[in-house]
């Protein structure tokens, strides 16, 4: 799996390496290539010398981190927490049959849908940016659940839908299981808790830095000026 090249290091380091272009451009990008969202070259990595009332002091440069907010971290870091956890079945359902039980570890999938949710409204908001702020925010209350924001806003915005966005980009495997994901954590909402089953999750978490950099790659697209 992609986590045993961590090297000890959290699921919250698929964030690691990745910054904010700049105040322009809100892409998402490594300090030594060029912006995918706007083609600004890589970054100058010189230092700076100034001085403070006789002092010198060498300033270094730094970066913005690419999280959205703080809880981008957290959401891995739980996500993380699930899968090390020990899965232990639920109680009351030990009489049923397998195939009538949800995974042990169906929080995991409902935990990252959370997390995906928001990521598409990040999207939404950087890519619409220069919309005014009130326009924005109420287009964003009205299309509130996510299904609409993954097909009718998404098509209004950008004239297609989210999951064959992933697919103009090279990216079907994940479409496909993102998809299937949608599905069942709505069967799960709506009476079918064992939609969430073992292999669904296990897919969840083999393709887990995959989704993250295909989201990367079809954001940075959306966000181009
Ligand atoms: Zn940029």
């Amino acid at each position: 799996m992609w986590y045993d090249g961590l090297a000890g290091k959290s699921w919250a380091s698929l964030w690691s390496g990745y910054v904010v272009c700049g105040a322009d451009c809100p892409g998402i990008r490594k300090i030594d290539v060029p912006c995918p969202a706007c083609n600004a070259g890589p970054y100058d990595l010189s230092s700076e010398t100034i001085n403070i009332n006789g002092h010198e002091l060498v300033v270094h440069p730094t970066f913005m981190g690419a999280e959205g907010r703080y809880e981008d971290y957290v959401y891995l870091e739980m996500l993380q927490h699930e899968w090390e956890r020990p899965a232990v079945e639920f109680k009351g359902l030990m009489h049923f049959p397998d195939v009538d039980r949800p995974s042990a570890r169906a929080a995991l999938l409902l935990l990252f849908w959370s997390y995906f949710e928001t990521r598409i409204e990040r999207l939404h908001r950087s890519a619409m940016r220069r919309l005014p702020r009130r326009v924005l925010d109420d287009t964003l209350r009205r299309y509130n659940g996510i299904g609409p924001r993954l097909y009718e806003l998404y098509k209004i915005f950008y004239g297609t839908n989210y999951f064959d966005d992933l697919r103009a980009n090279g990216f079907v495997g994940i479409a496909d299981l993102l998809k299937d994901i949608h599905q069942r954590r709505n069967a799960f909402s709506h009476g079918t808790p064992q939609a969430i089953n073992d292999a669904t999750v296990n897919a969840l978490v083999a393709n887990l830095k995959a989704e993250h950099e295909a989201w990367i790659v079809v954001y940075n697209n959306r966000v181009r000026s």
